[in-house]
């Protein structure tokens, strides 16, 4: 039997500043080693002084996962030496006095399956290396520390998955969690990462470290599960270890023996007292959760009766479901989940056109009454939306300027009618027996005005002059 269990780091990528100073928590938009000050480099002297916020928002995350938060928490160091940790120690938690990390024990479920968590602990980032040739030649390794203290949250599960495939479904159940929590942008380079450990027939569990994208975690997983079963097969003993995933060649190499706990030399962080929490906080946190995935689905079948499907990737998604939010009222909502899932997704499909992407929920409204009033056709509404997502103009400019406006004068359809009417004097003579047919004539007139006619206004007039 193959056991997997997941170690998650997930930045909070939403906070303005690192866990323990005032640099910036969005290190990414530096010059290399300019968003450091003398507390995330450890200088001697320095103190490091907690950010509330981040509690507030590790806490909620514990909460989504149904885990126990303690009202009690304590900060660790665990001492290791490598160039990308400054002080030579990293500040994170640790359960050896009981449940003190921001989250104990909770569960996600997976279809049927149950995947425990074991706890959720709150810690600092280390720095960035750089290396100069591929991980396994390394010419010359640089260090940009802009990283080293941004907020990080761990989530560490049991051994609870069995296939690459449940690793899969969970990661992005995970990360559509965290994005809809408001706490990290899991699209961020960098901003999820995993170890994984693989064990198979109740043998030995080998760490894979370093997996730097929950793309590469399933491949790393399938490819860890195909090593230990090919050498199980021909009698070889796997032994315990760490391996690290190579991300340009997807293999996993042995790097070096795991290391016990007791090699980090773990003690409490003396310049961090015990955090009591206040039950108050714990209680507005609660209050305040965003609703859940699993909720606004329901929510929107229910009540704006939308397939299942559709609310599923609706509600996934919080950009897309926060768009909806904003736009939707009850009598359009329907019409507003269909164009964001038919048309909208796949005009901005990547993070990229996502960024650039100018629509706005007030160009969603205006679309869909549109649509339903019979100014514009459902066809002319892609075009448009094209047009609004590229320049975010009015709904009425991009009509105009495209000429996108359904054909609705009155006077101006009955000439096209009839001109079809006296083309088509078979279907006219079929149409006041076979109702069906008229369809056709419909179908006739939207071909002489490309698509434009007010199909509600064309059938009226068809059906009064054919009599
Ligand atoms: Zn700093």
């Amino acid at each position: 039997m193959t056991k997997i269990g997941l170690e998650i780091h997930c930045q909070l990528t939403n906070l303005e500043s690192k866990l323990f100073c005032t640099c910036k928590a969005n290190y990414r938009e530096f010059e290399i080693n300019e968003n450091i000050c003398p507390i995330c480099m450890g200088l001697p002297g320095s103190l490091p002084r907690l950010n509330q916020e981040a509690v507030k928002k590790a806490t909620i995350i514990a909460m989504a996962l149904n885990c126990t938060t303690p009202d009690k928490i304590a900060f660790f160091r665990k001492n290791y030496f490598y160039p990308d940790l400054p002080k030579n120690f990293q500040i994170t938690q640790l359960n050896i006095y009981g449940d003190t990390s921001i989250g104990g024990t909770g569960s996600v479920t997976i279809g049927d399956k149950e995947i425990r968590i074991r706890r959720i602990q709150l810690e600092e980032d280390p720095g960035r290396l750089i290396y100069e040739g591929s991980s396994s030649k390394n010419l010359i390794t640089l260090v940009d520390y802009n990283r080293a203290g941004t907020p990080l949250v761990e989530i560490v599960t049991e051994p609870d998955f069995e296939s690459p495939k449940q690793v899969r479904e969970f990661v992005n159940i995970l990360s559509d969690l965290l994005e809809n929590l408001g706490v990290s942008d899991p699209g961020l380079d960098g901003a999820m990462r995993a170890d994984a450990n693989v064990s198979i027939e109740g043998g030995k569990k080998v760490e894979i470290k370093n997996i730097d994208s929950f793309h590469d975690l399933e491949k790393a997983v399938h490819f860890e599960i195909t090593r230990q079963e090919s050498l199980h097969s021909r009698d070889i003993q796997i032994i315990q270890e760490t391996r690290h995933w190579d991300e340009k060649r997807k293999i996993t190499v042995s790097s070096r023996s795991k290391e016990e706990d007791l090699d980090y030399r773990y003690f409490l962080e003396g310049d961090i007292p015990w955090i009591i929490i206040d039950p108050e906080m714990h209680k507005e946190l609660k209050s305040k959760m965003p609703e859940s995935i699993s909720s606004k689905k329901e929510r929107y079948i229910s009540q704006f009766d939308i397939p299942a499907q559709v609310a599923d990737v609706l509600s996934s998604d919080k950009f897309y479901s926060d768009l909806f939010e904003e736009s939707h009222t009850k009598d359009n909502a329907k019409e507003i989940a269909n164009i964001i899932t038919t048309d909208l997704m796949g005009l901005v499909d990547t993070r990229e056109k996502r960024e650039e992407s100018k629509i706005t929920a007030t160009h969603l409204k205006d679309l869909s009454d549109s649509i339903q009033s019979g100014k514009i056709s459902r066809n002319s509404a892609k075009n448009a939306l094209y047009e609004i997502v590229k320049t975010g103009n009015d709904l009425s400019q991009v009509i105009s300027k495209l000429d996108l406006g359904n054909v609705s004068d009155e006077s101006e359809l009955s000439e096209i009618i009839q001109k079809v009417i006296s083309e088509e004097s078979q279907a006219v003579k079929e149409a006041k027996s076979n109702p069906q047919t008229i369809n056709y004539l419909v179908g006739k007139v939207m071909q002489k005005t490309k698509g434009k006619a007010d199909p509600k206004l064309t059938l009226d007039l068809l059906k009064k002059q054919i009599g």
